[in-house]
């Protein structure tokens, strides 16, 4: 490949082969998760002996083969497919929520181009904002199929398709109904798979541009799966919550309160202190006057009716360490094996 000799195990993709060994061919609806697509043609290759340009997301690599990526008539060919992607859409970078993380605009930027050079067709269909957290501008597709096969394939929740021919093509919900009034259930696997701004999270609008944000990853706090979230946070505050690709256990999906039900965090209304109830009034109280009260009734009620009087539930959202120290707490202290967990409730 480009004149290095490479290894690599029979039947692996050429894309995986350059990735692997760090050769850049560029994509758009490839996606490790959806795999081969050899839908935009962006990483087509040139392979001695075989005719025409070939897709290297779909073309397996074999023994012998000599392949170039990089060719005049290769990049000439991904700059005719970029520049006739943006003239068929409505692009306009500077005001688009996902400049810096767009990877269309990543492909231009490779290819030197600023704008198409023939006349652009502008798309202008309505935007959907009829879901509560998602925004679809499908002037902005670039019909890469990534968000159905994701929403067919992976989270197979089977809502959304591409519908209409030609020039009006474009990602239909249901029978094409607005998102809102669709069977969506919000998980947000296809704002995730796509590649431009045609899908973006509706309250991360205007907060932060994809270099203004720093970024941690941390486990969802919601369940037991402990699926691995990646926080988007400017100013301590967080904007959003995308899945963590390529690690277990959810490589990348999430379910609606993983990916955005977040707002709690910087909720008002946390409680940040104790709060013990008197007079028929709650009071705050120190940690340590809560913890006596707590004692003193448990003891009270495990001596008038007893420790299988008293139950114990387990929190989800707590560590396994916090409710391996409730069960303990449970039999070793008070004396019953009542114990059960929110999950399985
Ligand atoms: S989708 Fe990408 S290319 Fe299109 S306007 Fe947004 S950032 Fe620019
Ligand atoms: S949010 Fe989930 S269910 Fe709704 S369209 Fe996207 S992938 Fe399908
Ligand atoms: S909405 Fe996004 S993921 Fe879906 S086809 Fe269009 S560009 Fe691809």
């Amino acid at each position: 490949m480009d004149g290095r000799h490479i290894q690599t195990v029979d039947g692996n993709t050429v894309l995986n082969v350059a990735r692997q060994n760090r050769i850049y061919i560029p994509t758009l609806c490839y996606h490790p998760k959806t795999r081969q697509a050899g839908k935009c043609r962006m990483c087509v290759v040139e392979v001695e002996r075989m005719p025409g340009l070939q897709t290297a997301c779909s073309l397996a690599a074999r023994e012998g083969m000599v392949i170039h990526t990089s060719t005049q008539r290769v990049v000439e060919t991904r700059k005719m497919i970029v520049e006739l992607l943006l003239a068929n859409g409505k692009h306009n970078c500077i005001a688009c929520e996902a400049n810096g993380a767009c990877e269309l605009q990543e492909v231009a930027y490779r290819l030197g181009i600023e704008k198409p050079s023939f006349p652009i067709a502008e798309r202008d269909m309505p935007v959907d904002t009829s879901c509560p957290m998602i925004i679809r501008d499908m002037n902005k597709c670039i019909h890469c199929y990534r968000c159905v096969n994701g929403c067919n394939n992976i989270v197979v929740n089977e809502v959304l398709e591409m519908g209409y021919r030609g020039s009006r093509m474009t990602v239909v919900c249901d029978t094409d109904k607005p998102m809102g009034e669709s069977s969506c259930v919000v998980c947000g696997e296809c704002v995730q798979l796509c590649p431009t701004g045609a899908l973006v999270e509706k309250k991360a609008m205007g907060k932060g541009r994809e270099w203004d944000t720093n970024q941690t990853r941390t486990t969802c706090p919601y369940c037991g799966v402990g699926c691995q979230i990646r926080l988007h946070v400017r100013d301590n505050e967080i904007i959003k919550v995308t899945g963590e690709e390529n690690v277990e256990p959810n490589f990348g999906t999430l379910c609606v309160k993983g990916r955005f039900g977040y707002d709690f965090v910087h909720s008002p209304h946390r409680l940040r202190k104790p709060l013990l109830r008197k007079n028929g009034r709650l009071e705050e109280v120190s940690w340590d006057a809560a913890l006596d009260f707590t004692a003193e009734k448990l003891l009270e009620i495990k001596k008038t009716s007893g420790p299988g009087s008293i139950v114990g539930i387990g929190c989800a959202r707590s560590t396994n360490e916090s409710n391996y120290v409730m069960m303990k707490f449970m039999r070793a202290v008070v004396g019953t094996n009542n114990v059960d967990h929110c999950a399985r409730t």
